[in-house]
């Protein structure tokens, strides 16, 4: 049985192309992006090698690809030659009035029969508003595919070095934003209840506020010497992780200023770092990586 099973893997390497490598994916084991279509794609947190084949496949196919500031731009040398380039950056804690001209720029360039990839970091409906993007194009008719990605708040995590979930340190992760839709601490959040909740919370865009948050953590009953590690451009070559506890977080942010993007973690998760941290700086000059 054993030895059969290893046969066929055999047989699908040799008639697959695999081995000719990634500009060889066929095209016939993928969906058709159809014209009219937007597709919002997950580019995964930034090394090029973390996005999905569907993503890749649909950088070969579109007509034109809309792309956020946290999409590695290494990743756009895989767009098809001819497909056209749009940026809709914008950047964290600002309130975002040009978000709904991306939705209508989405839905017109689908109208005028545009195969349209909507380009984003990490995954679309992970506080990416991927879901306001869909709504919008849903209720135009606009037909969409959504294609996840690894989001920041795991793939990041991941590549310092720490588990989002380990059994030995929490059956639970809490994902939570640092801002609203103003760049103030979101306040419609129980705080308390976080606190108490999750061993590990992993915080988007929390950088800004994080005196504040760690405080209302402090208060809701987290212990004050809870490790906290700050991972900034996280699978990047630039990838930089710092490490302080829940007292000293916004004294530490304040005087170090990590760069951003960054993902933001509370609890011992971090604990493994020191023996899992693999991402040695020698391995961060492979790009694709
Ligand atoms: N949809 C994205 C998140 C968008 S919100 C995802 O799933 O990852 C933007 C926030 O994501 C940033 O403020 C930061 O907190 C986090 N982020 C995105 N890419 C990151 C990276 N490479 N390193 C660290 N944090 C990142």
């Amino acid at each position: 049985m054993a030895s059969e099973t290893l046969k066929s893997v055999k047989h699908w390497q040799a008639h697959s192309g695999a081995a000719e490598g990634f500009a060889r994916l066929d095209g016939e084991a993928f969906p058709t992006f159809e014209k009219g279509w937007v597709w919002l794609v997950g580019a995964g947190p930034g090394a090029p090698g973390l996005m999905s084949l569907l993503c890749y496949h649909a950088m070969q196919n579109c007509d034109v690809v809309v792309y956020d500031a946290l999409v590695n731009p290494d990743i756009l040398r895989w767009l098809r030659t001819g497909a056209e380039l749009e940026y809709a950056g914008k950047r964290g804690g600002k309130p975002s009035p040009i978000q709904r001209d991306i939705s209508l720029r989405l839905i017109e360039l689908a109208r005028a029969g545009k195969r349209v990839l909507r380009l984003k970091g990490g995954d679309p409906f992970m506080f990416g508003r991927g879901g306001e993007e869909s709504q919008s194009l849903a209720k135009a008719k606009i037909p969409f595919r959504i294609v996840p990605g690894i989001t920041s708040g795991v793939g990041g995590l991941a590549y310092a070095g720490i588990p989002a979930t380990h059994r030995d340190t929490n059956h639970s992760v809490i994902f939570l934003t640092g801002h609203d839709a103003t760049g103030k601490m979101p306040v419609n959040v129980n705080w308390k209840a976080i606190a108490l909740a999750s061993p590990v919370i992993v915080m988007y865009m929390a950088v800004k506020n994080l005196a504040e948050i760690a405080t209302a953590l402090m208060a809701g009953g987290r212990a004050v010497d809870d490790p906290v590690s700050i991972i900034s451009n996280a699978s990047m070559p630039d990838q930089n992780v710092c490490e302080t506890t829940l007292a000293e977080a916004g004294a530490f942010v304040l005087m170090h200023k990590p760069p951003t993007p960054a993902i933001v973690v509370v609890g011992h998760a971090s604990d493994w770092r020191p023996l899992l941290d693999w991402y040695a700086p020698a391995l961060r000059a492979n790009r694709i990586g």
